[in-house]
């Protein structure tokens, strides 16, 4: 296959001067490796004509596809299109359909002035990308041997859109086609995946795999090309077979973006609910599972108990037991799981309780955490030393993972 080298141009003073992340860049790149294209550069430039303009030379001159992203916005400060359209000679024109579709826009009775309609000017002979998420089109063209599209700064856009029109649109580019499936794994980090398949990924060209860290697991991830995606899929389905076997139960799930996402259709295949009470990680399991559409037919609710005050109060937790045991400890993780779930009337309680750091109780080291699950008629509760070099967001996410992954081993018959 011919090699596209990319190059993704983020317009927008806001990204330079730190008020916002660049995740569309990182998004596409994303998207992008998944469908085999490399991307070569990412360049950030203000709203400058200037500077954009220059930036748009540098890029034409070393890539072969060209994505910006940001500015194709009405207002004065957006000027991505005029300055592209004008860098390969192409003139705007109005497009009628887009034109038109500012007009239903209008009609809805949604806040709108004149210059939306620049808008609709769009480069001539380009494809056009509806934007059903917002307004400022997108579009694609082809020039001086160069494939440039255009995408909307707000990631609620351009995420969807990309999806929608970029991804199908630079798979036409290729006869082959490239598909990738993500094994995802909790309980070993990257480099022991690596090390168990580093000689077979040595002697792998396609499929290949390469092992990925994420914030507090690891994925491996399979691509194959072929002239099919069904023969792509053909082609790693007994690689993918293999890993799976392999690593054993340490896989928690296919193509899913976390744990949760993963426990989610566990429980709800069961019918099942659960509960959290939280300490250290202060609502980050319940907001976890609640971020994932469906998450209220397994999660019945929980509490932040933050002090041994309230542990004592909304748990019902003896204080003297608190006291003497310190709220850090097993019986405590214990009573939390057994109490949220008695409280809750959910089937799993969950309890979690630890030193995020960075500073220590006197006792523990900071990382120390106890994670615990209530289920009819047994508890369970893992002791985890996470390191007391970490931070506070690694454990606390950590912790969260751990809780998820012992209802998943729970779920599916593993020892917990
Ligand atoms: P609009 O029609 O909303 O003006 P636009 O295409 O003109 O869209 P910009 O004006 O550049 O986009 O950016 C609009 C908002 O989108 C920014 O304020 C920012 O919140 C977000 N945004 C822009 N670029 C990026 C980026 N690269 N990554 C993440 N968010 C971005
Ligand atoms: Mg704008």
């Amino acid at each position: 296959m011919r090699e596209y080298n990319t190059e993704i141009l983020s317009v927008g003073t806001e990204l330079l001067l730190g008020h916002i992340t660049n995740t569309d860049a990182r998004d596409i790149s994303e998207l992008l490796s998944k469908i085999g294209v490399n991307v070569r550069w990412h360049t950030v430039v203000g709203d400058n004509p200037e500077r954009l303009a220059a930036c748009v030379e540098i890029a034409k001159g070393r890539a072969d596809i060209i994505i910006t992203t940001g500015g194709l916005g009405p207002t004065c400060d957006d000027l991505t299109k005029q300055i592209l359209a004008k860098s390969f000679g192409l003139p705007l024109t109005e497009n009628a359909a887009e034109r038109e579709g500012l007009y239903e826009y209008i009609r809805t009775g949604k806040d709108f002035t004149p210059n939306n309609f620049s808008q609709a000017l769009l480069p001539e002979g380009c494809t056009v990308f509806h934007n059903r998420w917002g307004t400022a089109p997108g579009c694609a063209f082809e020039a001086a041997g160069k494939l440039v599209l255009m995408l909307p700064g707000p990631p609620n856009e351009c995420v969807p859109m990309f999806r929608e029109y970029a991804i199908p649109y630079l798979k036409k580019l290729s006869e082959e086609q490239i598909v990738s499936h993500s094994v995802r794994i909790f309980g070993i980090g990257e480099s022991a995946v690596d090390q168990i398949f580093a000689e077979e990924m040595n002697a792998m060209r396609n499929p290949s795999m390469a092992p990925y860290a994420k914030e507090c697991d690891c994925l491996l991830q399979v691509t194959a090309k072929a002239k099919s995606e069904e023969e792509a899929e053909a082609m790693m389905a007994p690689v993918i077979e293999h890993v799976k076997a392999r690593l054993g139960d340490v896989v928690y799930g296919m193509d899913v973006e976390s744990i949760e996402e993963a426990v989610l259709p566990l429980l709800k295949e069961r019918g099942l609910t659960f509960a959290a009470a939280e300490s250290c990680t202060g609502g980050d399991v319940a907001r976890r599972i609640t971020e994932i559409p469906g998450a209220s037919a397994v999660f019945a609710g929980g509490c932040v108990t933050y002090t041994n005050e309230v542990k004592a109060r909304l748990l019902g937790i003896d204080r003297a037991l608190i006291e003497e045991q310190g709220a850090v400890s097993e019986p405590v993780a214990r009573l939390m799981a057994e109490r949220v779930r008695a409280v809750t009337g959910a089937d799993i309680g969950l309890g979690v309780t630890g030193l995020a750091g960075p500073d220590g109780d006197g006792v523990h080291e900071v990382g120390t955490v106890f994670v615990s699950m209530a289920v009819e008629g047994e508890t369970f509760v893992r002791q985890l030393h996470l390191g007391a070099f970490r931070t506070r967001s690694f454990i606390r996410r950590m912790a969260g993972n751990h809780l998820y992954d012992m209802m998943r081993r729970w779920l599916t018959g593993l020892a917990v």
